[in-house]
């Protein structure tokens, strides 16, 4: 677990973290409003997420199956959004209590999705994952496959498409990643476009605690922050 932290360390980083949202989305000529700020809360205990959710956050996002079911019952209503790697035979356990899945990085799972849905009588928001930096260790659709992925996928029942999501390669300067968030844009530009049915995309989430700025400036709407607001992970839990 995290290090426990203090109510004025939260407040002093949220405030801080806004601060630079409403910059970046005027630097890139878009209302501060528009730009989502989803806080990663993986290995954050409850009450943390709650004075957090108290202090003004609205949108949450887990990234453990596991993690996510022993806490969501203790936090407070809040948009819960899943952000990590999902296994198939998970869907089930969160179907009915996650408002969107960011992550979906394949046919078969959201194939599973679909299932799921439709048996809990619902329609699920799904962002599709997109390998940005196309690399092996990371899963997603390649930025060449996503469109017809899309195209494939609108016709599942119980799915509502929203748009794309990324985790571009690790790097040492948040400018590195610059070139993979334009790239991004552009993918969900051209996917918006297509008019693709059953879907209602206007969705892009990109940009963690290090890049966050960057990637609003190049045209994120969530970007999902950990880190920033909540002081360093003691353990890793990426995925
Ligand atoms: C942990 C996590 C984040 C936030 O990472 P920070 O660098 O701590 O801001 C964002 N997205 C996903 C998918 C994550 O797992």
């Amino acid at each position: 677990m995290m290090e426990k932290l203090s109510a004025d360390e939260f407040d002093l980083n949220y405030a801080q973290v806004k601060k630079r949202i409403v910059a970046a989305a005027e630097k890139s000529g878009r209302k501060p409003e528009d730009i989502i700020l989803l806080a990663a809360t993986k290995t954050v205990d409850c009450d943390t997420i709650n004075y957090a959710i108290k202090s003004g956050i609205e949108y949450i996002g887990e990234n453990r199956v596991q993690e996510f079911l022993s806490k969501e019952e203790h936090i407070a209503p809040v948009h819960r959004h899943f952000i990590g790697h999902l296994q198939t035979n998970k869907v089930r356990d969160i179907i009915d209590k996650v408002e969107m899945i960011e992550s979906v990085d394949s046919l078969r799972l959201a194939r599973e999705i679909s299932k799921q849905a439709i048996k809990a009588d619902k329609k699920i928001d799904i962002l599709l994952e997109v390998n940005i930096g196309l690399e092996e260790s990371k899963s997603g659709f390649t930025p060449d496959s996503v469109t017809e992925s899309a195209v494939e996928i609108a016709k599942m029942d119980g799915i509502n498409i929203r748009g794309l999501m990324a985790i571009p390669p690790v790097c040492n300067e948040p400018e590195e990643n610059r070139k993979y968030f334009r790239k991004m844009y552009n993918l969900f530009i051209d996917i918006s476009h297509k008019k693709i049915d059953n879907s209602n995309i206007n969705m892009l989430s990109m940009g963690m605690s290090d890049d966050y700025a960057v990637a609003i400036e190049e045209g994120a709407n969530i970007v999902r922050v950990g880190t920033a607001l909540f002081g360093k992970r003691i353990y890793n839990a990426e995925s």
